[in-house]
C-alpha cells in the first residue's frame, strides 16, 4: 500500500497558490485601474498586506471573466486540497477512493479524481 509524500504536495499547493492567488490580484489591479489609469506601471511586488476590497468590482470585469473564474475555481480547488492534506484523505480519489497517481498530483496537485474517474467524468 503506497501513500503520498503530503508533506511535498502541501508545499506544492502553498506555492500555487500564492501563483493563483497573484495572478487574482494582478486581474483585479488591471480591470481596476483600467478606468483612470492607462499608463501607469508602477506595479512591482509589494508583500504589502491590504485586505481585499470586494465591494468595488463587477464593473469592468467582462474581459477578464474566464480567466478570473478559472483561478478563483483553482483557488478554491487548491484551499480543499490543502484542507485533506489535515484530515488525511489528501491524494484519494473522491469519488472511487483510489490513490492518485504522484505524476498526476505532481501536474495537478489539487486533483479530487483518479484518472479513470475523471476520463469517466469528462465523457459524461
Ligand atoms: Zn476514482
Amino acid at each position: 500500500m503506497s501513500t503520498v509524500d503530503v508533506a511535498r504536495f502541501r508545499d506544492l499547493l502553498l506555492e500555487r497558490r500564492q501563483a493563483v492567488a497573484n495572478a487574482l490580484e494582478n486581474l483585479h489591479k488591471e480591470n481596476a485601474g483600467s478606468l483612470e489609469d492607462a499608463t501607469g506601471e508602477l506595479v512591482s511586488g509589494s508583500a504589502d498586506q491590504h485586505p481585499a476590497d470586494t465591494a468595488t468590482e463587477t464593473v469592468d470585469r467582462e474581459i477578464d471573466h474566464t480567466l478570473e473564474e478559472h483561478d478563483e475555481r483553482v483557488l478554491e480547488a487548491i484551499d480543499a486540497a490543502l484542507g485533506r492534506t489535515e484530515d488525511g484523505t489528501y491524494g484519494k480519489c473522491v469519488n472511487c477512493g483510489a490513490q492518485i497517481p504522484e505524476e498526476r498530483l505532481e501536474a495537478m496537485p489539487w486533483a479530487t479524481l483518479c484518472i479513470e474517474c475523471k476520463r469517466k467524468e469528462e465523457r459524461g
